[in-house]
């Protein structure tokens, strides 16, 4: 796997170290808000177990599934709820939980339906931001870092279902891309 690596773009220390921060500010600004966390899943779950437990008020967890891409590593656009909450939501404190913010659509998408869900509050915190991506004006009140227009794998984050087991944030060799999607369009 790592030899498909082409450069570590955020290593392991500067991640923990940076949601030990994030942890550390929403405890602070939701000190007895109760705040409910919805974690987008499959790749926020890395960044949502660590950031969970840097997080010392109560709080309450549901996950979300949503679909914007396929096997390629463009935005589709095209959206699909893979996974509805289980709880309502209505009069709470909601803080989404995304591994990155790209486009914006997915979030901008999300922050809508939600919203019509009637909760207290709604913020977004997300281990990246590529503001230089951004197609729609969304906003992310909480995030780790602000990485250029790369693809990035590791700490959840996936090229086709790989990759999410790596402890940091990198970019791939492109023959990895180029080879995959060979492989793809010969099935
Ligand atoms: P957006 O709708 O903001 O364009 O994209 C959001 C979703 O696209 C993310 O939740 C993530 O699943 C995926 N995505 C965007 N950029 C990257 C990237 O650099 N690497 C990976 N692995 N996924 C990405």
């Amino acid at each position: 796997m790592e030899q498909d690596i082409q450069k570590i773009l955020i290593p392991e220390e500067e991640i923990k170290k940076r949601v030990k921060e994030l942890g550390k500010r929403i405890s602070e600004d939701y000190k007895d808000k109760f705040p409910h966390l919805i974690c987008i899943l499959k790749g926020a779950t890395i960044f949502l177990s660590d950031l969970i437990r840097e997080v010392n008020i109560h709080m309450s967890l549901d996950f979300m599934g949503v679909s914007s891409y396929g096997s390629s590593t463009e935005s589709s656009g095209i959206l699909k709820i893979t996974k509805d909450i289980d709880q309502p939501i209505e009069g709470r404190n909601v803080l989404i939980v995304e591994d990155i913010v790209d486009t914006g659509l997915t979030l901008s998408y999300l922050r809508k339906l939600l919203t019509s869900r009637k909760p207290k509050s709604l913020k977004t915190c997300a281990l990246l931001n590529k503001k230089v991506r951004r197609k729609v004006d969304v906003p992310v009140e909480y995030y780790g870092f602000e990485i250029p227009d790369e693809f990035v794998v590791g700490y959840g984050l996936d090229f086709n279902e790989k990759y999410r087991n790596l402890p940091y944030i990198s970019v791939l060799k492109p023959e990895v891309y180029m080879y995959e999607v060979m492989k793809y369009e010969k099935e």
